[in-house]
C-alpha cells in the first residue's frame, strides 16, 4: 500500500475533550491534512471519523492524539481502520447521546495570551472586559450546573449572546466555536463597585476605581471564578495589617499575587519548574522561597522564608495591575474559619467590618472553589490543595462499586466512584464549623447531580466524632470505617497505581488507631485491603484534649514528664498556674491521651527551642521549625528502635535528650532544628531497612501531614532511595487529610472485592 493511498479511521478520544477547544483543533487539523469525514462530541469522548491519504491520516491522528490542545487531558485513544466511504468534506456533527463512563469537563482555566491581547487593544470590541474567554481559557467548573456541557447548563445561561458573539459562536474556524461562556461588554456580566453596606457606587470605570482605592489603603473584597478574595496592596504594611487585624489572622501566611513573572522574580527564587507551575493556565499558588536581599512586608509571611506567590488569571485580575499596582494580597474572602464565600449577598453581610469595599460582578458562582496550593518536592509537583484549575479530578481507577467516602475532618474533601472512576471534590475546609459542613453537604449534593451517580456504600474515618463520620452514619445503606492512616497510605498507592504489599511511613498530626489511642508516627506493612502496624514512634501521654496541638508547650512538658524530667526547668515563658494544671492532670491521668503523633514531637522540639509556645494557624510551630532548619547540617542525635516485640518502637527519649544537650551547651536554634529533622529521616530509613529484610518488601509509601516538611520528606525520600528502595509519595492527592477520601474509597472497595 502506497502513501498517497486512501485509508480510513474511526478514532475514539477518551477524557477531558469537551469545553478545551478540541473540536474546533480537529477541524483545523482536517482542513490542514485534507481530512474528510466528522467530528462527533458524546461526553468524555470524542468519535471521529476520518479519511484521507495514508501519510496525512497518521500526521492527523498523531496531532489529535498526541498533541491535543493544552487543556485537553487524553486518556485514552483507540484506532479502528474502516472499509472506504468516499467522504467528500470535514463537519462536525453534534450529538445528543450522552456516554455512561467517564464523565469529565475542564476545570476553570487562566486567561490565554490572546484573549489578554484583545482585552490591551484598543481596537478590540472586548478592550479593557473583565470577562473576556475563548475556548481555551475562562471559567469551566465553577460555572456548570448540569451535563452535557452547554450554555443553557451553566451560570451564563441569562446572558444571551449579542449578535457578534453568536457569530464567533457557531464560526467552527473562529476560537469562540462553541465556547460556552462566550460573551462581551455588549451581551455579558458587568462589574460594579459597592460601599461596605452594599450600596453600589455610580462610576464609569469600576476597575479604575477599585485602583485608586487599593492604592489609599483600602480593603477591597473582590469576585473571582471560584469564590471572593480580600485585596490590598502588599507594599502598603499598614493596609497589611488592618487585613490581618480584620480578619483575626496574625500570623498565617497571606498569598501575593504579582503583576507579572518579572515582579515575581524580584522578591523570590524561581526555578525553571516552578516557573512552569507559576504561569500554567491551573495559575495555582506556588510556595517559593523569598530571595534573602528582597524586601517585602514583613507582615506578608511573618517568620518565614517562603511566600504564596500566584499570578492573575482572570482579565479582571490583570487589568488591577495596569495603572501602577505591582503585588496584592490576595486572600481567601471569609472570615478565619469560614469556608469560601461565592454570593454576593451573604458576602456583603459575612465580611461586614473586614471589607472597605465591593467588587462584585453578575455572574453566579456555581461551585465554589478556593485558589490551589502546589510546591515542588523531590523535583516534582505536589500538591496541597487541589480546587481552582486541579478540579474535577477524576482518577481511573478501576472502581467496581459506587461508593462515597466522606474524608477525615481537617481539610476536608470528599470522594464519589461512578463508572470505574473515582472523583476527588474540591478542598471543602475544616469539618468542625457548622459552615463547612453545610458546604460539604452542599458540594457532595452537586458532585452526586452532576455526575448522576447513585451511591450506595459510605466509608468514613474510624473517629465517632467527626463530622463526616456522623454524616455517614444518618445515611441508609451499608457503611465502612477506614483507619485514617491506612487511608493516607492507600491514597498514595492509588496515586501510583500499587497494588501489591508495601511499607507505609505515614507521619501525621492526629488520627483514630484501632487501639482507642491517637496515632501518627507509624510504620505500616500492608495492601490496598488491609495492613499491619508493624512499628511506631514511642507512645506519649498527652494532656489537653484540642488544646495540645492549639499550644505546643504542652507537648513538650508532657514529652519532658514522660523523660522524668522537670518541665519547670525547661519551659520558663508559660505562666506557673497553667503549667501546674497540666502537671496535675497528668499525674491523675484527667483529660489524657496516649499518642504516637510525629507531629506532636515536632511541636515538643518547636516548644522547647523556643519557636513557638501557642499557635494562631494549622502546624504553625512544625512549619516555623522547619522554615529555620540550617542548610549543611548532616549530623543527627542518637536514637533508638526497640524491637523486642510488634510493633517495633523508635524510642524518642535519646533524641530528646540530645535535642537537651545542644540546648544546655546553646546550639543555635537552626543547627538543632537541622539535626532533630535528620535524626527523624535517619531513625525512619533505618527502621524500614530493618523491615525489609524481615519482610521482603521493596516499595515504600511516605505519606500523612507531616510530610507537608520539605526538609524531612526529600531527606528522607533521598536515604531511602540510596538504600535501593522504590519510594512513593502522594503528589496529586494530597499528603494532608485532603487525599484520606481517595484512600478510603480504594480501600472500601478492596474490602467489598472478597
Ligand atoms: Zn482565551
Ligand atoms: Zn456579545
Ligand atoms: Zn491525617
Amino acid at each position: 500500500m502506497n502513501d498517497t493511498e486512501k485509508s480510513r479511521y474511526m478514532i475514539r478520544l477518551c477524557g477531558v475533550v469537551q469545553g478545551v477547544g478540541y473540536r474546533p483543533y480537529i477541524f483545523q487539523k482536517a482542513k490542514e491534512y485534507g481530512i474528510c469525514g466528522w467530528v462527533n462530541n458524546a461526553g468524555a469522548m470524542v468519535i471521529i471519523d476520518a479519511e484521507g491519504e495514508r501519510n496525512s491520516l497518521k500526521c492527523f491522528v498523531r496531532d489529535v492524539a498526541a498533541r491535543p490542545p493544552v487543556l485537553a487531558d487524553i486518556k485514552k485513544v483507540e484506532i479502528r481502520l474502516q472499509a472506504s466511504a468516499g467522504y467528500e468534506d470535514f463537519e462536525i456533527r453534534e450529538s445528543d447521546t450522552f456516554s455512561k463512563g467517564l464523565k469529565l469537563v475542564s476545570p476553570d482555566v487562566g486567561a490565554c495570551e490572546k484573549c489578554m491581547s484583545e482585552v490591551r487593544d484598543p481596537h478590540s470590541r472586548r478592550y479593557r472586559y473583565a470577562f473576556t474567554n475563548c475556548t481555551e481559557c475562562g471559567p469551566r467548573f465553577s460555572i456548570i450546573k448540569a451535563l452535557p456541557y452547554d450554555r443553557c447548563n451553566t451560570t451564563m445561561k441569562d446572558f444571551q449572546q449579542c449578535s457578534c458573539c453568536e457569530t464567533e459562536y457557531n464560526n467552527p474556524e473562529s476560537r469562540r466555536f462553541h465556547t460556552q461562556p462566550n460573551c462581551c461588554s455588549d451581551c455579558g456580566p458587568s462589574l460594579e463597585l459597592a460601599h461596605s453596606h452594599g450600596c453600589t457606587i455610580n462610576c464609569t470605570d469600576p476597575i479604575g476605581r477599585t485602583i485608586e482605592l487599593i492604592k489609599k489603603g483600602n480593603i477591597i473584597a473582590i469576585k473571582g471564578i471560584g469564590g471572593f478574595h480580600l485585596c490590598c496592596d502588599a507594599s502598603n504594611d499598614e493596609a497589611v495589617m488592618k487585613l490581618r487585624n480584620r480578619k483575626k489572622r496574625p500570623h498565617k501566611p497571606l498569598a501575593v499575587m504579582t503583576k507579572n513573572i518579572q515582579i515575581a522574580a524580584r522578591y523570590c527564587e524561581i526555578s525553571s519548574q516552578e516557573l512552569k507551575l507559576l504561569s500554567s493556565p491551573r495559575r495555582p499558588i506556588v510556595l517559593l522561597k523569598k530571595k534573602e536581599k528582597a524586601i517585602m512586608g514583613e507582615n506578608i509571611a511573618p517568620c518565614l522564608k517562603s511566600i504564596g506567590l500566584m499570578l492573575p488569571y482572570l482579565p479582571l485580575q490583570h487589568l488591577l495591575f495596569d495603572d501602577g499596582l505591582e503585588m496584592l494580597v490576595m486572600t481567601s474572602g471569609n472570615r478565619s474559619r469560614d469556608p469560601i464565600q461565592c454570593e454576593n449577598d451573604s458576602v456583603i453581610q459575612g465580611l461586614d467590618g473586614i471589607a472597605d469595599y465591593f467588587l462584585l460582578h453578575n455572574r453566579d458562582i456555581y461551585s465554589s472553589t478556593d485558589d490551589s496550593v502546589v510546591k515542588l518536592a523531590a523535583g516534582r509537583e505536589q500538591v496541597s490543595r487541589r480546587a481552582r484549575g486541579y478540579i474535577p479530578y477524576a482518577l481511573d481507577l478501576g472502581i467496581n462499586h459506587d461508593i462515597l467516602a466522606l474524608g477525615a475532618e481537617q481539610k476536608n474533601s470528599v470522594c464519589l466512584s461512578q463508572s470505574g472512576y473515582a472523583y476527588m471534590s474540591q478542598y471543602i475546609g475544616d469539618l468542625k464549623e457548622m459552615a463547612v459542613y453545610e458546604r460539604f453537604k452542599e458540594i457532595i449534593d452537586k458532585q452526586t447531580a452532576l455526575l448522576k451517580a447513585n451511591p450506595l456504600i459510605y466509608v468514613h474515618d474510624l473517629h465517632p466524632q467527626y463530622l463526616s463520620t456522623w454524616h455517614a452514619e444518618k445515611q441508609t445503606g451499608p457503611k465502612i470505617p477506614v483507619q485514617h492512616h491506612h487511608a493516607h497510605m492507600v491514597s498514595c498507592m492509588a496515586e501510583h497505581k500499587l497494588f501489591g504489599e508495601v511499607i507505609g511511613i505515614i507521619f501525621d498530626g492526629t488520627g483514630l488507631g484501632y487501639d482507642g489511642s491517637i496515632w501518627g508516627g507509624e510504620f505500616f506493612i500492608g495492601s490496598r485491603k488491609c495492613f499491619r502496624r508493624v512499628g511506631h514512634l514511642g507512645q506519649v501521654l498527652l494532656q489537653g484534649g484540642d488544646r495540645v496541638v492549639q499550644e505546643p508547650w504542652r507537648s513538650a512538658a508532657c514529652y519532658l514528664r514522660a523523660l522524668g524530667l522537670e518541665a519547670r526547668d525547661y519551659i520558663k515563658t508559660v505562666e506557673r498556674y497553667e503549667m501546674d494544671a497540666v502537671l496535675h492532670a497528668l499525674a491523675s491521668g484527667l483529660n489524657c491521651h496516649s499518642s504516637t503523633s510525629m507531629g506532636r514531637l515536632f511541636d515538643c522540639i518547636a516548644a522547647l527551642i523556643g519557636v513557638r509556645d501557642r499557635i494562631t494557624y494549622d502546624a504553625q510551630a512544625a512549619i516555623e521549625l522547619e522554615d529555620m532548619a540550617e542548610a549543611g547540617i548532616t549530623s543527627c542525635y542518637g536514637y533508638r528502635i526497640n524491637t523486642n516485640s510488634e510493633p517495633w518502637e523508635l524510642d524518642y527519649r535519646d533524641i530528646l535528650a540530645g535535642v537537651l544537650a545542644d540546648l544546655d551547651c546553646r546550639v543555635p536554634a537552626s543547627a538543632i532544628s537541622a539535626k532533630f529533622h535528620n535524626t527523624i529521616a535517619a531513625a525512619a530509613a533505618d527502621m524500614v531497612l530493618r523491615l525489609r529484610e524481615i519482610h521482603k518488601v521493596n516499595d515504600v509509601v511516605l505519606s500523612g501531614g507531616v510530610f507537608e516538611n520539605r526538609y524531612l520528606l526529600e531527606d528522607l525520600h533521598r536515604r531511602l532511595k540510596d538504600s535501593g528502595f522504590s519510594v512513593f509519595f502522594n503528589e496529586q492527592i494530597p499528603i494532608n487529610d485532603s487525599g484520606i477520601s481517595v484512600g478510603q474509597l480504594v480501600i472500601a472497595d478492596s474490602i467489598l472485592e472478597d
